[in-house]
């Protein structure tokens, strides 16, 4: 029996007709595609993105070395390595962040005693091969001077950084 009614279905296009509802009512339907990059997405309050390393006001690096972030990451994509200088303060000679392990937790922003380690809203970012995606100190301290006055104007006002 339920081999007939196939066969008749299949005679009156049944299935066709179906999937042709579909189309059609997507066909009319409202456009929900995003032209990215002309248009994009809202964000989520608490999105995580590219890492910067932040500068005092002064230019002074405001990592001290402690290595709590380094401690907490749980990806142990972070690697610190420090000396004490002339003037007796601790500073990092070697600030890595391996973005191939990082999961975008956060922890290593919430863990950082002087808001040096932060994450922005950046997400337009590639790499070509592996080791592209090795941030270093100095790349970091780039990415802090590069978007400072955002990440500043939404740290004052606890709001994201947009
Ligand atoms: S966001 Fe999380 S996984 Fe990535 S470096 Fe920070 S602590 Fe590690
Ligand atoms: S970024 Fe913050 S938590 Fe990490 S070593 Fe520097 S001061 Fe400590």
């Amino acid at each position: 029996m339920g081999a007939l009614k196939d066969f008749v279905g299949s005679l009156l296009l049944k299935d066709f007709l179906k999937g042709m509802a579909v189309t059609g009512r997507y066909f009319f339907a409202r456009k929900i595609t995003v032209q990215y990059p002309d248009e994009k997405t809202p964000m989520g309050f608490r999105f995580r993105g590219l890492h910067a390393l932040r500068r005092y006001p002064n230019g002074e690096e405001r990592c001290i070395a402690c290595k709590l972030c380094e401690a907490v990451c749980p990806a142990l994509a972070i690697t610190i390595e420090s000396a004490e200088r002339s003037d007796g303060t601790r500073r990092t000679t070697r600030y890595d962040i391996d973005l191939t392990k990082c999961i975008f937790c956060g922890f290593c922003e919430e863990a950082c005693p002087v808001d040096a380690i932060v994450e922005t809203h950046i997400f337009e970012y590639h790499g070509e091969t592996r080791g592209d995606l090795h941030y270093t100190k100095q790349m970091l301290l780039a990415n802090g001077d590069r978007y400072e006055e955002e990440i500043a104007r939404c740290r004052a006002l606890d709001a994201p950084y947009r």
